[in-house]
């Protein structure tokens, strides 16, 4: 388990700083869901959330010397994960201080194939000149982001033509029953998810990007959904600050729910920069 960090950088990064350890001890080391083959596969979480990043790294097919993009980079296990086995150089964005601090600290043996570094930069307007990155990825963050046509478009300009983007993500795909409409709202205002397939794909069209391929592995997913409710409801249980415990059981309440809603889907999506 990680400590807390003194120190913030606003409203938003306050709340990853607050995110940034109760996910790191729920999902094993890493700040998205697991992944695993069929219900036989008993994998611990470390394993099938690592699993996810080789499933996203293997779509960016990343060749040796390439620079890619962490987008929403977290406390950087992704990255470290992916410098551990292929020779590309990462640069990893979060609006957590507390997170680029984590992940500039996590130590790069010289015999490393990789190098990564982070910084505190916003997707929505991010600090690099055109056709920098050779692949860009974003896993769970997108979702956390206001405006994700800026995002996109940033994410399409800083990629060179031929570069890929692999997203990570929940979305709703499908009507919902009238009666969960309201309160999808919710949770879908509280989570962040704030959207369906359809548009996902469209605002990746609209920002210059082509979409390849979109494989729904929800049903693979699932079992991270336990432990990340349970971590809530412990959240709930022990934070000393009583409002972000309310929220923690805001979110333990809504998520129950929401994680068994079959319209809620979880999604690789690659695009290419044409
Ligand atoms: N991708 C990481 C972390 C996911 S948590 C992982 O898989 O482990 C969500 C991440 O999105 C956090 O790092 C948060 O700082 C980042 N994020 C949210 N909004 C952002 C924005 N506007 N710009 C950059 N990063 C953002």
């Amino acid at each position: 388990m990680l400590t807390q960090h003194p120190h913030t950088s606003g409203d938003v990064g306050t709340f990853y700083n607050r995110h940034t350890d109760v996910y790191d001890s729920a999902l094993g080391g890493n700040i998205h869901v697991g992944y695993w083959d069929d219900e036989a596969d008993d994998s611990p979480m470390r394993e099938a959330t690592d699993r996810l990043t080789d499933l996203v790294t293997e779509r960016l097919a990343p060749a040796e010397g390439q620079h890619l993009i962490d987008v929403g980079c977290g406390h950087g296990s992704t990255a470290a994960r992916i410098i551990a086995h292929h020779a590309v150089e990462i640069t990893g964005v979060s609006v957590s201080d507390y997170q680029v601090d984590l992940a500039n600290s996590r130590p790069q043996p010289l015999d490393l194939p990789g190098r990564a570094s982070f910084r505190l930069a916003d997707a929505m307007d991010l600090p690099f000149p055109d056709e920098t990155f050779d692949g860009a990825y974003a896993i769970e963050s997108l979702m956390h982001m206001k405006d994700k046509a800026e995002a996109l478009g940033h994410l399409a300009r800083v990629l060179r033509p031929g570069g890929r983007l692999v997203i990570a993500e929940h979305h709703l795909d499908g009507e919902l029953d009238l009666p969960d409409v309201a309160r999808m709202a919710d949770a879908q205002a509280f989570f962040k998810f704030a959207l369906t397939g359809d548009l996902y794909r469209r605002l990746l069209r609209e920002a210059g990007l082509k979409v390849v391929d979109h494989t729904d592995i929800t049903e693979n997913v699932r079992r991270s959904y336990d432990s990340m409710t349970d971590a809530w409801r412990e959240a709930a249980r022990t934070d000393p600050d009583r409002r972000a415990a309310g929220e923690w059981q805001t979110a333990a309440d809504l998520g129950a729910w929401c994680f068994a809603v079959p319209q809620l889907r979880y999604g690789l999506l690659t695009a290419v920069r044409p």
